[in-house]
């Protein structure tokens, strides 16, 4: 029997080590293996993108490939420049292959993607191998036993998995891989057999599109950030298989870390190095696997014995978080990224009510549609001139380094959503993505919802306030200190609320308190922004249109809720 000419499709899984479907791959013994990357024109020129994320998938395929190249000189990751809808089909019948193989992807986009792909591999009579390996358990499979429903908890995520038997331990890496084949791109043989090529000018400018396919040098390399076109990412962050296996190493070889983490007692605030694990991206390229992650910590756990922390919180539990939002949008479908057509997902009026009614607590005034106001509030929230100095610390680093800690997002999409500013959080969950290394369409998307208490979690009288919550965890301000140098030499006692700094003290600080954002400097020494408004204010505001949205469409109600009171983060 002829041997199998193999195609592994490189997407979600940027790695060698613990990968389910780079083994099924090998275990057909294939005479030849292309590893392959293919630039999707959607994930270029659709998706929101910023350039650290760009920077990170770069730094994942570079060391990807070098690690292919030390398994087999003659191979690498070959980036072909072309939507792989239709490329593939082009190279299925040109380079001869029998198998198509890859890890299964259940995001919305890439769903419909695949099922075009095996369209065209089943008419070329290509077969086509798929395994699960970017979430603990298939979450298609999860689906099927949490009843066909998506799972909306921590906790029926973890009853479906039961159903489904333990976690697979990771696969080794492979310790050879075989040699690629031939990659001609002269996909001129497609053209009917006996008729001759008199259309020489078309052939001309095809090569032209052929030497696109294989990038500029015509070698399949992968380009830098220069050589695309890009400015320099700004993160300090480095992807790559080599380097999670580090980091994973490095967090492991501290046992009692590892086993008693408990993710609401690690500090947002902390960095240089942060308190928790920063291997989200890691994750989110597939240059660690999740599963080699989830073991690595579980037998620390059951080494370590008494003391060791447990589910929600502790680092198993932050992985059973993630398999539940993947497993949510596996039974939503598309509709999982937004409220609209989602009926998981609560109907809130976002808009801005004006004025909260202290005798009955209900939203009173005009209610401004888009008006400019909250338009003015989104800008400054995302570009980190709120004049609330924790928000503005968090959106700068955010934009700067792609990652902030899960409790400083909770911070600032509260605030842009139910706990100041009242803005919908699809806009908010649009700049994350822009500027989320760790971009992942099912968690941003769920955490939001989270976090605006349209879905997975109710109480919205808990919220986050700019300035006691950051005072818990960072007294003196450093972060603050260091994300908005404008406020570096602000005494500890104002650094949260600048704006009631006396004069004197801001001008002994060196910084003015001023303005509307727009004139402000982010340089020390210069001006700071006035708060965009009266956090109190915002806060009665928010509560009480909240309670009347709820209400009004019957989602259940609290006790504390028909209190009118709120309480602090
Ligand atoms: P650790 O605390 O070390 O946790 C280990 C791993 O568990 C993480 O790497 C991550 O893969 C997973 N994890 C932890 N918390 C969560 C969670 N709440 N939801 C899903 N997975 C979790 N995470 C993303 O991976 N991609 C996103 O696009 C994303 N968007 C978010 C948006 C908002 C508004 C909020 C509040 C949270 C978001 N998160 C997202 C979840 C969480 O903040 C990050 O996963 C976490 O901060 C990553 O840092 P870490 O690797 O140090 O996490």
């Amino acid at each position: 029997m002829a041997k199998a000419r193999v195609i592994y499709w490189f997407r979600t899984d940027l790695r060698l080590h613990d990968s389910p479907a780079l083994k099924a791959a090998l275990d057909l013994d294939p005479e030849i293996l292309w590893p392959i990357f293919t630039w999707d024109p959607y994930y270029v020129y659709r998706a929101r993108g910023g350039l650290n994320r760009w920077q990170f998938l770069l730094d994942c395929q570079n060391d990807l490939s070098a690690s292919i190249t030390k398994l087999n000189p003659k191979s690498k990751l070959f980036l072909l420049r072309e939507a792989p809808q239709t490329v593939l089909p082009k190279i299925f019948k040109a380079w001869g292959v029998t198998h198509l193989v890859f890890e299964k992807d259940t995001d919305s986009y890439p769903r419909e993607r695949d099922a075009v792909v095996e369209a065209a591999a089943k008419t070329a009579g290509v077969q086509v191998i798929t395994r699960s390996g970017r979430t603990l358990w298939d979450s298609d499979r999860i689906v099927a036993k949490n009843g066909g429903k998506p799972t909306m908890s921590t906790t029926q995520l973890q009853n479906a998995g039961k159903k489904l038997g333990p976690i697979d331990r990771p696969i080794a890496a492979p310790s050879s891989l075989p040699d690629p084949g031939e990659m001609p791109l002269d996909f001129e043989h497609e053209r009917p057999s006996g008729k001759p090529d008199i259309n020489s000018e078309r052939r001309t400018k095809k090569d032209t599109e052929y030497q696109s396919i294989a990038g500029p040098k015509g070698d399949f390399s992968i380009e830098s950030m220069e050589e695309l076109g890009f400015p320099s990412a700004t993160t300090p962050h480095k992807g790559g298989e080599t380097r999670a296996l580090k980091l994973l190493d490095d967090i492991a070889k501290d046992k009692k870390y590892t086993a008693t983490f408990e993710k609401p007692k690690t500090s947002p605030a902390q960095f240089e190095p942060q308190s928790t694990t920063l291997l989200s991206p890691f994750l989110h390229f597939g240059a660690l696997s999740i599963r080699e992650l989830y073991w690595r910590v579980q037998d620390i756990v059951d080494e370590y014995g008494k003391g060791a922390s447990s589910p929600p919180a502790s680092l198993t539990g932050q992985l059973f978080f993630r398999d539940m939002y993947f497993a949510a949008q596996a039974a939503i479908g598309p509709k999982f990224t937004q409220t609209h057509g989602n009926d998981h997902c609560k109907f809130i009026p976002w808009h801005l009510p004006s004025k909260v009614d202290s005798k009955t607590g209900v939203t009173t005034g005009e209610y401004h549609i888009d008006s400019p106001e909250a338009e003015k509030w989104f800008q400054r929230w995302k570009t980190g001139t709120t004049g609330f100095p924790w928000i503005d610390a968090l959106m700068r680093q955010l934009r700067q380094e792609g990652w902030i800690h899960h409790l400083g997002r909770h911070s600032v999409a509260c605030f842009l959503t139910r706990g100041g500013c009242y803005i919908d959080w699809e806009r908010g969950a649009e700049v994350f993505e822009e500027y989320l290394l760790d971009h992942e369409p099912a968690c941003n998307a769920g955490n939001w919802q989270w976090l605006s208490c349209t879905a997975f979690f109710t109480q919205y009288f808990r919220m986050y306030s700019p300035i006691s919550f950051p005072q818990k965890w960072d007294k003196n301000g450093d972060f603050v200190r260091h994300w908005v140098p404008e406020l570096k030499n602000l005494s500890a006692k104002y650094i949260y609320e600048p704006w009631k700094a006396p004069l004197l003290d801001q001008k002994q600080a060196g910084v003015r308190i001023t303005g509307d954002g727009e004139s402000s400097s982010g340089e020390q020494g210069k001006t700071y922004p006035k708060p965009m408004f009266d956090f109190g204010e915002r806060r009665e505001i928010c509560l009480a249109a909240m309670k009347t949205a709820y209400k009004a469409n019957l989602y259940g109600d609290d006790d504390r809720v028909a209190d009118g009171s709120w309480a602090d983060l």
